[in-house]
């Protein structure tokens, strides 16, 4: 498979390149040139198989040509044997017609940890054929940065920078990243929120010479193969309901908007998805996006989901670029607007595929709190405030397939927002259990391009 940049100014690459690249030369994010597509005998056909064989098949086709099959099966066996869970991913019951996909029972928690945990091993295998290391460099808004820090942790090609918004993650979250005790893991905390990292981490993607010096890699959800990696739980959840014979829809805790757009992109290779809901939380610009076509940012607030207090979400270039029938030179003039006045408009007929696939809705802090309260009695199960923002969105939203809501976080992450709201103080594994007795490790930084690139530079 071939990948373009959604901003039709850089090479085409392939898969390897891809991984290790990141973030595409002139800006723009690379998909693949083409959308594989699956029959319904095939999707048919993985009914009853295990997580890592089903993801073995829908990801085949995007790293088709760039390694044997054999090295690509056991790095996924590898992959999710971390995961605490037989099913890696279980799908449990709510109610009549709401289904929850538990995605967090990999090492650290978290969702990320499902596209990470491949992704190290992708990122050692084409760095090793490269023969060469590189500068993990990653902005977290709490989640990614500890699942990219327990991926790499016996990686011996990179050492791994992680940027926090500085005061404005769980003490959960900040711990399992500052507390590893790695020389070759570097936090910063920087004094801004989590857009002013993520625009600090594209800037230094951009600073060419930067750059190579320091042989940055990128692991954040512009890197094609996190995508790549959680179309699998759309597939395998939707197979267990009766995929491809019944349709299904999902509702998703949004903010970079990764984890929704691999479900666009299953349903782009067959897959009957009937909708696809976008959940946010008070920092509502994609539900704002979607009722009004204008994609318009404001300010940061910090709620109790903090992985979702986003502003802009890098990932919906990819669906722009999509929907704008792959038309690069119409992404770069969306992106300059939101480059130059902080917004820009999407044209009507994008907007109207847009809105074929999508439909959208907020929750507000209030809100969070009742469903976190509400679920645990109806059903016995305690939600984080990541999910229960999406349950609330997707109980709101009509729907005549079965509706699976993305679990993203364990409560245990989120102790404090969940224990106000359920009276109940959610423990953390065993493996975690010593989290708060450990030392920790960072550097408080300005929000300022230079003082983060000496540091790194300082830390080689
Ligand atoms: C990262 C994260 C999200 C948002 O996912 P995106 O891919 O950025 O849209 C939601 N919930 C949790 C717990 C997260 O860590």
């Amino acid at each position: 498979m071939q990948y373009v940049s959604t901003r039709a100014g850089a090479p085409e690459l392939g898969f390897e390149d891809v991984i290790i690249t990141g973030l595409a030369a002139d800006g723009g994010l690379y998909v693949p040139k083409t959308w594989p597509e699956f029959s319904k005998e095939k999707w048919r056909s993985m009914r009853g198989k295990t997580y890592a064989e089903i993801a073995f098949e829908v990801m085949e086709p995007f790293v088709e040509g760039a390694m044997p099959g054999d090295t690509f099966k056991k790095m996924i066996d590898d992959a999710y044997a971390s995961f605490s869970h037989r099913a890696v991913v279980p799908l449990t019951q709510l109610d009549a017609n709401q289904w929850l996909l538990e995605l967090y029972h990999g090492p650290t928690l978290a969702f990320k940890d499902v596209a990470m945990q491949l992704l190290a091993r992708l990122m050692d295998w084409a760095l090793e054929r490269a023969d060469r290391s590189a500068s993990i460099v990653a902005a977290t808004s709490g989640d990614t940065g500890g699942a990219a820090i327990e991926a790499f942790k016996n990686s011996q090609r990179t050492k791994v920078f992680v940027l926090h918004p500085h005061e404005r993650v769980s003490s959960v979250q900040r711990r399992q990243m500052t507390t590893t005790g790695s020389d070759r893991v570097f936090n910063i905390a920087l004094e801004g929120n989590f857009d002013d990292c993520q625009d600090l981490v594209k800037a230094m993607f951009a600073h060419e010479t930067f750059r190579t010096e320091q042989n940055l890699a990128g692991v954040n959800s512009i890197n094609w193969a996190r995508i790549m990696a959680q179309t699998v739980y759309y597939a395998t959840s939707a197979i267990a309901l009766g995929a491809p014979d019944r349709s299904v829809s999902f509702t998703v805790p949004t903010g970079n908007f990764g984890d929704i757009f691999a479900g666009y992109v299953v349903k782009q290779m067959g897959l009957p998805i009937d909708q696809l809901v976008i959940a946010t939380n008070s920092n509502d610009i994609l539900d704002r996006t979607l009722k009004t076509g204008r994609y318009e940012i404001t300010g940061v607030e910090a709620t109790t989901s903090p992985s979702m207090d986003i502003q802009v979400s890098s990932n919906f270039e990819r669906l722009l670029f999509d929907v704008s029938n792959r038309n690069g030179n119409e992404v770069v003039r969306m992106m300059s607007g939101l480059k130059q006045s902080g917004a820009f408009e999407i044209a009507a007929e994008p907007l109207a595929i847009l809105r074929k696939t999508f439909t959208s809705g907020r929750t507000d802090e209030d809100a969070v709190k009742n469903i976190i309260a509400d679920t645990l009695k109806t059903s016995g199960k305690l939600i984080d405030p990541h999910t229960a923002v999406a349950y609330s969105v997707a109980r709101q939203t009509a729907s005549e397939s079965p509706m699976i809501t993305l679990s993203t976080a364990h409560p245990a992450k989120f102790p404090d927002a969940v224990q106000a709201a359920s009276g109940i103080h959610p423990q953390l594994p065993p493996h975690m259990a010593d989290l708060f007795d450990r030392t920790e490790k960072f550097e408080v930084l300005p929000n300022d391009l230079t003082a983060v690139e000496g540091f790194i530079s300082k830390c080689q």
